[in-house]
């Protein structure tokens, strides 16, 4: 067995083979692959092969787009066929919510240009009468996408591999990791049969490696360990069964070609032929996680026993749905370990702390999957980063300090149960909550705030009614303008009009200091670093030249920083400044980091009133003057005390009003936000929630982390050019100018429908053609109208140019607006008083 390769996959289930297969044709001669049994004798072996082109997000839907196209490539490359069976898929609707869930969906796969049509229920009907259809609303249909063999698909990409140099070892199972500055020293076993378990030998090995890559799906427990991390990927029992011959299935298909993938996505199941007879799949509730610490040694490619009582209502649906199976019996079952992640997405990335590792863990879709997470990550390794923004699957977006076994567990089995529920884009999920609070929670919710979760945070979205029952924001959600629109409205007038109070708490926030500090950030961010006592937007990039963060950096000292990011990429934004730092270390002296995420707490004063509130609480030789323009000017920061709380005043407001951030130590925020909220009475203050506060940003063409911001666009893509200064070095320069605009950030207006608000998902098209995408959408309380921001082609990006927005359908009025159409001159920031 070689024991140096520049890569090595552990794991030969679809997902390790498909990465290794990738790796080798993205031009990486020297690749490994190791598995400790039989290739797909994982979860690969026993999954039912679909193919769903469906997907709510934006990264996922391209992973499972190249999939889709990929394996139709693979036997002309292999001469092995997979048993692509392309017989389309068909979405149920029997609600108009469902419908429209189609429809935003739709508006993803229109950007990412997956083919789909629209089918009444007569059509269904005309099609495929075995079907009934008549408490159906009607149906999507993706003719691109079906089923396929799972091990045969996995087999092809395994030949495909060799065919490219990459080596494939059976029988090796992976014990240990060891980093030794410059590679991977990895201990390996080599594994043997005995009475039918499969158990090490006393044959070991060591293989050093440059880089690793564990796709190892079940064990992804057993490989946290070894590496010493966190990873939330823990499997879900699920089960499918599969039916005799159906007689009038027989009967149709002498003179019909085979159905689509049924899928009743509000009966929780999907359904396709299979020998004459139906596999029903069902996601059902109450399916338990399994393999929590790790998979039994007795474990091979096995399964658990049916629960048939668990999906009794979906079988019965079934039958509902294709009334001639109602007789049919049944035939063979399947009910194995899924692995979850708590989101449901992949984790795709780098390790948390670690050097040249890499995860692909937690797939729960994974054949489908496959394909296009091994050509993306690919792309990350061999060229730095992929063309789509993969932040949505990194590692790291799951807090290594607070998430434990039992909240993965808990979450991974609401994931599962989730599958087909109504996803709507304003969905806030129930498990494993209240778990992280900040200590105005209670405040808030008897204020009636109606929470959203962040990276584990409580954050209010908005305030509803006080004392509104538990299944009011439930209740509330929609595809439209749910049950809390009005309340968000009424909040983002305040701020422009009075003045609102938001939670701000889940800010990641980073203390850099020592000697080496200034010159370091210098060359990790993009803009020029802000004078004592002041405060600067900033990027940091990745090697490709995108942006990997944005912060504000609060220089207190010459040498001491605070960085500001976004609350639900703590764990991301450490690693990559920990990294960073320690590469740096040598070249530019001495840096401390201080992760001071739990120590500070921060509320957001914004409004035409926040002057007179802050007024009220400061204590000051000369509070009369204390906060003026001249005292505290714009982008500034001062230590304040706000009666006895002592605190950190930044002058800024992503709101972009009047106003100020309170850094506060985190034990004094119930005083804090009951002595701000008892001066604020008289000035009309209000507590606003996220949903407010990311329409009002919009007014102001401020961009996020997560839509506008990422690492598929850079900067001066973003149009943050002032944000840049390309006087100085910094990291991810020469890629950024190399790169040019492909494509470049605007803010809209839109003029849509009078029940809904684009989500950001939303096409932009010009004389139908398709030439941009929105990231961010909502309503606009300034323009009385929708707005949004989204990248389109570069010749478009000019203020007054008319395009159209698809939504629901139908094509809307939309036009290109200046940077910040609210305020343009921030005159309302820099307001003196
Ligand atoms: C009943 C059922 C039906 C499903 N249907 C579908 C479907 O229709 N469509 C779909 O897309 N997905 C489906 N899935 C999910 C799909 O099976 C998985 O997402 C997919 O197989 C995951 O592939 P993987 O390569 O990540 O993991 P696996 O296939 O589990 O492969 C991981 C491999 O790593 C090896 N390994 C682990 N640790 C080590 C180590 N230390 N050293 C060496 N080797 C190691 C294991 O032996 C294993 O072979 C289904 C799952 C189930 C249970």
């Amino acid at each position: 067995m070689k024991t140096h390769v520049k890569a090595l996959v552990v794991g030969g289930g679809a997902v390790g083979t498909s990465i290794a297969y990738h790796l080798a044709s993205a031009g990486w001669d020297d690749v490994m692959l190791l598995e400790r049994d039989e290739l797909t004798s994982g979860s690969t072996w026993h999954a039912a092969g679909l193919l769903p082109l469906f997907n709510m997000g934006y990264a996922t839907s391209h992973i499972h787009d190249y999939s889709v196209k990929f394996y139709k490539t693979l036997e002309a490359e292999t001469g092995l066929n997979a048993g692509f069976s392309v017989v389309g898929n068909l979405r149920m609707a029997q609600t108009d919510a469902r419908m429209d869930e189609y429809m935003l969906y739709a508006a993803t796969a229109e950007t990412v240009g997956i083919p789909h049509e629209w089918l009444t229920p007569a059509e269904i009907k005309a099609r495929w009468p075995l079907v009934r259809t008549e408490d159906l609303k009607g149906a999507i249909f993706h003719p691109t996408d079906g089923y396929i063999n799972p091990a045969d698909v996995t087999m092809a990409m395994a030949k495909g591999a060799r065919q490219r140099g990459v080596v494939i070892e059976r029988k090796w199972q992976v014990d240990g990791y060891a980093w030794t500055g410059s590679e991977w020293q990895v201990s390996v076993t080599k594994m043997v049969e005995k009475g039918g378990n499969l158990v090490p030998s006393e044959e070991t090995a060591v293989i050093t490696a440059e880089h690793v890559v564990t796709a190892t799906g079940n064990h992804a427990q057993r490989t946290a360990k070894l590496l010493g991390i966190k990873i939330p990927a823990i499997p879900v029992e699920h089960q499918y069964i599969v039916t005799e011959p159906d007689p009038a299935l027989v009967e149709w298909r002498k003179t019909n070609g085979e159905h689509p993938v049924l899928r009743d996505a509000d009966a929780k199941w999907y359904v396709r032929e299979e020998r004459g007879g139906w596999i029903l799949g069902p996601y059902e509730y109450g399916a338990p996680a399994c393999f929590e610490y790790s998979v039994p040694e007795s474990f091979r490619a096995d399964l658990f026993p049916l629960d048939l009582e668990r999906i009794e209502e979906e079988y019965m649906s079934m039958i509902h749905r294709l009334p001639s199976s109602e007789t049919v019996g049944l035939k063979d079952d399947y009910n194995g370990p899924i692995c979850y992640t708590p989101d449901g997405n992949p984790l795709v990335g780098t390790a948390p702390g670690l050097r040249n590792m890499w995860l692909a863990e937690g797939f729960s879709f994974g054949i489908t999957a496959a394909g296009g997470t091994g050509y993306y990550l690919a792309q990350m390794m061999v060229a730095d980063e992929a063309e789509i923004d993969m932040a949505s699957l990194d590692p790291k977006r799951y807090g290594a300090d607070w998430m434990t076994t039992e909240y993965a567990a808990r979450k991974n089995e609401e994931c599962y149960s989730h599958v087909f529920i109504l996803h709507h884009p304003d969905e806030e999920r129930e498990a494993c909550r209240p778990l992280r609070t900040a200590p105005a929670y209670d405040r808030q919710k008897a204020l009636g705030a109606q929470f959203g979760c962040v990276n584990g945070w409580e954050r209010p979205n908005y305030y509803g009614p006080v004392g509104a029952p538990d299944s009011f924001d439930h209740d509330s959600r929609s595809f439209r303008r749910g049950g809390w629109w009005d309340y968000a409205k009424a909040e983002a007038e305040a701020i422009r009009q009075t003045a609102g109070i938001i939670d701000a708490t889940a800010f990641a926030k980073h203390v850099v200091k020592g000697p080496g500090a200034a010159a370091f950030l210098d060359w990790f961010t993009t803009n020029k670093l802000p004078k004592v006592g002041r405060i600067n937007l900033t990027y940091a990039l990745t090697g490709a030249g995108t942006t990997r963060t944005e912060y504000t950096i609060m220089r207190e000292e010459e040498d001491r920083f605070v960085l500001i990011s976004a609350g639900g990429w703590h764990a991301y934004d450490r690693d990559n400044l920990l990294k960073a730092v320690a590469d740096k270390e040598p070249e530019f002296g001495r840096i401390e980091v201080e992760d001071w995420t739990t120590r500070f707490g921060v509320f957001a004063l914004a409004g035409p009133n926040s002057r007179a509130i802050l007024a009220k609480l400061i204590r000051d030789t000369d509070p009369e003057t204390a906060l003026s323009n001249k005292r505290f000017p714009w982008l500034s920061l001062r230590k304040i005390e706000l009666e006895m709380c002592p605190v950190v005043a930044v002058r800024v407001a992503y709101t972009g009003e009047l106003g100020w951030e309170l850094h506060h130590p985190i034990e004094m925020g119930r005083y804090l936000w009951d002595r701000l909220m008892a001066v604020g009475a008289k000035h009309g203050l209000k507590p606003v929630g996220a949903r407010a506060q990311n329409w009002l940003r919009q007014e102001k063409s401020y961009r996020a982390f997560g839509t506008e911001l990422g690492r598929d666009a850079t900067p001066l893509e973003a149009g943050l050019d002032r944000f840049v200064d390309l006087d100085k070095a910094f990291h991810g320069k020469d890629a950024m100018l190399a790169t040019g605009i492909r494509s470049k950030c605007v803010t809209l207006l839109i003029d849509g429908p009078a029940d809904a608000d684009p989500w950001g998902r939303e096409a932009l098209l010009l004389d139908g053609e398709k030439i941009g995408r929105l990231t961010s959408g909502g309503y606009s309380v300034a323009f009385g109208k929708q707005i949004g921001m989204g990248y389109v082609r570069p010749d478009l990006a000019v203020v007054g140019t008319k395009l159209k927005l698809r939504m629901f359908r139908e094509l809307w009025d939309a036009v290109v607006v200046e940077d910040s159409p609210y305020d343009p001159q921030n005159a309302v920031i820099r307001v003196d008083g």
